[in-house]
């Protein structure tokens, strides 16, 4: 007996054990009401200014409204990662295709909507209590989770003065991968 895709096992199980959802609302939102989740993203005022943080809509489902925290995906669409496990005990990875990021309450989840991606932690993290989540596109962008910032950030950060930078350079004056702004020449011989 082949079993439909959508009846997974995986699928219908894991998603209703926890409580918030983080990641690109896009993956958890039905279809059907996603130009309404658009038009509620847009009268956001951070929307409008163009902040890193947008706000808080209001999402009905089945007669009960929840709040939906959306931030800008720094850069738009990427994936990121961390050093970091959700409460399923999965590395937080999470792929963005709308340009921004959401704490969703996982009533808000839409089973159809999700199951096509076979189960929800491919889709972002998933928490038990709500998560704390920052984005900025300042400094090259950053999206911090619970405190602990995205790989990309962390896993470039200047040995000299702690600052993130893409570029940073092995220095032999300190023996030590260094941003421009720290970055020596070993001392010269006259000196
Ligand atoms: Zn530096």
């Amino acid at each position: 007996m082949s079993i439909p895709s959508y009846a997974d096992r995986e699928t219908q199980v894991d998603y209703k054990d926890y409580e918030f959802y983080v990641g690109d609302p896009c993956y958890v939102i039905a279809d059907r009401r996603w130009s309404e989740f658009c038009d509620k993203l847009f009268a956001l005022d951070g929307f409008k200014k163009n902040e890193d943080y947008y706000g808080t809509l209001k999402w009905e489902v089945n007669g009960r409204t929840y709040d939906i925290e959306c931030h800008t995906s720094p850069g738009g669409d990427n994936t990121w990662d961390f050093h970091l496990n959700d409460d399923s005990g999965t590395k937080v990875s999470l792929p963005v295709d709308a340009g921004m990021l959401a704490i969703v309450p996982m009533e808000c989840v839409c089973p159809e909507q999700m199951s096509r991606y076979g189960s929800i932690t491919r889709l972002g993290a998933v928490f038990n209590t709500e998560p704390i989540l920052e984005t900025t596109n300042h400094s090259c962008g950053w999206v911090e989770l619970n405190g602990v910032r995205d790989r990309e950030y962390a896993d470039n950060l200047c040995d000299e003065c702690g600052e993130h930078d893409f570029h940073l350079e092995h220095c032999e004056y300190y023996g030590a991968m260094v941003c421009w702004g720290c970055w020596q020449e070993e001392e010269s011989e006259e000196e």
